[in-house]
């Protein structure tokens, strides 16, 4: 098992992932797919996938990375911020794909920045 990159300089960053298949909720059974914003939990060696639901993650939308004006703009403007990353079968390796912010930051971001 190599470390999932979510460490740097010693502090861990809040990180969600993206599914890369399909997978069900471990606390309410709710049927997962490919992109869904979940999060792991590591209980010993069983990972406990939790869907944004259950992981009280609901409210927040996922900013995807494309436009970095608006992402910086919006994660400025967040108070909750969640790396969304995605595991890469490619590369072996996750990759980051967007952040999980505000719903409210991401639209005003974007208001901002004359994109819709
Ligand atoms: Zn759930």
């Amino acid at each position: 098992m190599s470390d999932a990159g979510e460490t740097s300089g010693g502090k861990t960053k809040p990180v969600v992932y993206a599914l890369s298949r399909a997978s069900r909720c471990y606390s309410c059974d709710k049927k997962l797919v490919p992109g869904d914003i979940t999060k792991l939990e590591h209980a010993s060696e069983d990972r406990e996938v939790l869907c944004q639901n259950c992981a009280g993650l609901d409210k927040l939308e996922v900013l995807l990375s494309g436009n970095a004006k608006v992402t910086r703009l919006a994660s400025k403007y967040s108070s909750v911020k969640f790396t969304v990353v995605r595991w890469s079968a490619l590369w072996k390796t996750y990759e980051r794909v967007g952040l999980l912010l505000e719903p409210e930051a991401i639209a005003k971001a974007r208001q901002e920045c004359g994109a819709s």
